[in-house]
């Protein structure tokens, strides 16, 4: 029987790699250019962690967590999402207290959900996000997004930008309740889910794709209407600041987000490159997650983006793959002149292998054009004898042969 990848989870080698790494090596650039540093958390964390950050009400949490008993009986999880992670790091070592503040973090790595695979939609996907704690103004806010429309624009990704303020504690309260009695009439038209959420959380309802009241339902109450002047005045501002960073934006009084952290600012990014409606990016503010967790009250703000739907976006021809170049040995004698020449050419910019086992000519060239080789480098009897080595430039066909250890003018004929 041959073993499979787990359901959902999937494998990344060849060009697909090399292009996947270069898509990183870019995002890494340009958050690096704006002073976001790199922070890794574990791939697990304890449950609670998710329960507490995510929310329990949530389906990440609710269904689709990765969670086991480890062999001392602690309950742990695969971690669905970077922010409650990141938020745990930054208690536990009391970076609020020992940096300088703003902190403004980046991470990148694989996450987990049990959901049902589907064209975008993993078990194991990986996202790239970013956290900045201990800076409330809606300009930084701005500034994520800017950062993350400058990662998606630096891909040649054209995309759309959707803003909403969820409101603080207090005026959330008040939307509560609104959409509480809004939908108390409208219970049939509602999934089980929703009938269940519609206590507890009802905001999850407008995030509901199963009954999708969002889009059947007129008149739904919205909560731009209900903010308090504190997130008003913060929600306008954001506006005035994504204006000046020239984004362009819609607000969206429906964005809610799948998670339960978040506070005032909420928002998600939708390409329009590639004709998919799935949000490639999505965030907003989370002051109170610190404080949920045990940390101090300190204002926070991040988003995510998902890595296999931004590499669906990218046209496959956007990286340059990098050209290598092999060297062969015609005869046993020749082998060991050939490891001396692949010490030689380590670290040089050919993208030197040599490929060891003896072959005849017309079999090396074959294998050089298989591998797409720029020049190929071959070791016959007659070289071997005097230490040379034959390169052909494999476009134009030119060919020379140079002393082995003249890796200069070695690399001047390669030019
Ligand atoms: P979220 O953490 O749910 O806000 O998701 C942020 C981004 O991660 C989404 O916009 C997607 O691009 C990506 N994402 C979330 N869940 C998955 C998944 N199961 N498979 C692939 N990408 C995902």
């Amino acid at each position: 029987m041959i073993l499979s990848a787990v359901k959902g989870m999937s494998d990344l080698y060849g060009s697909r790699a090399i292009r996947w790494t270069k898509m990183e090596e870019t995002i890494k650039k340009i958050v690096a250019s704006s002073n976001f540093t790199e922070i890794r958390t574990p791939i697990v964390e304890e449950l609670a962690l998710f329960k507490r950050g995510v929310g329990e009400s949530t389906d990440v949490v609710q269904k689709e967590m990765y969670d086991f008993l480890d062999k001392k009986g602690r309950h742990i999880a695969m971690r669905p999402e970077g922010t409650a992670g990141v938020a745990r790091a930054f208690v536990e070592h009391g970076l609020g207290l020992n940096e300088p503040l703003p902190l403004k973090t980046f991470y990148i790595g694989p996450f987990f959900r049990y959901e049902r695979p589907q064209k975008g939609r993993y078990r194991q996907f990986h996202q790239f996000g970013i956290e900045v704690f201990g800076d409330e103004t809606p300009q930084i806010d701005a500034e994520l997004i800017f950062t993350a429309m400058r990662v998606l624009t630096s891909f040649g990704i054209q995309a759309e930008v959707h803003v909403n303020s969820i409101g603080c504690q207090k005026c959330r309260a008040d939307y509560r309740e609104k959409l509480i009695s809004y939908f108390s009439t409208k219970k049939e038209g509602l999934c089980e889910d929703c009938r269940n959420r519609l206590e507890i959380n009802p905001l999850r309802l407008l995030d509901c794709k199963v009954c999708d009241p969002k889009t059947r339902c007129a008149d739904i109450p919205k909560i731009t209407e209900c903010l308090c002047d504190d997130c008003r005045g913060h929600f306008e501002q954001l506006q005035r600041s994504l204006t000046i960073f020239g984004v362009p934006f819609v607000v969206d009084p429906f964005i809610v987000r799948g998670l339960d952290y978040y506070t005032k600012t909420a928002f998600e990014i939708t390409a329009i490159t590639g004709g998919s409606q799935n949000a490639v990016a999505g965030g907003g503010r989370y002051d109170n997650l610190i404080h949920d967790i045990g940390g101090a009250q300190m204002p926070a703000t991040g988003f995510a983006m998902g890595l296999e739907r931004l590499f669906d976006l990218i046209p496959e021809d956007f990286f340059e793959l990098p050209q290598v170049s092999v060297g062969y040995a015609l005869s046993e004698d020749a082998v060991d002149q050939l490891v001396a020449f692949a010490k030689n050419m380590a670290g040089q910019p050919l993208n030197f292998f040599a490929d060891y086992k003896p072959k005849k000519l017309k079999k090396a060239l074959q294998k050089a054009d298989r591998v797409a080789a720029a020049f190929t480098f071959i070791i016959g009897e007659d070289e071997a004898k005097e230490h040379l080595i034959l390169v052909k430039n494999m476009e134009t066909g030119e060919q020379k042969t140079f002393a082995q250890n003249d890796i200069e003018t070695i690399l001047g004929f390669c030019r």
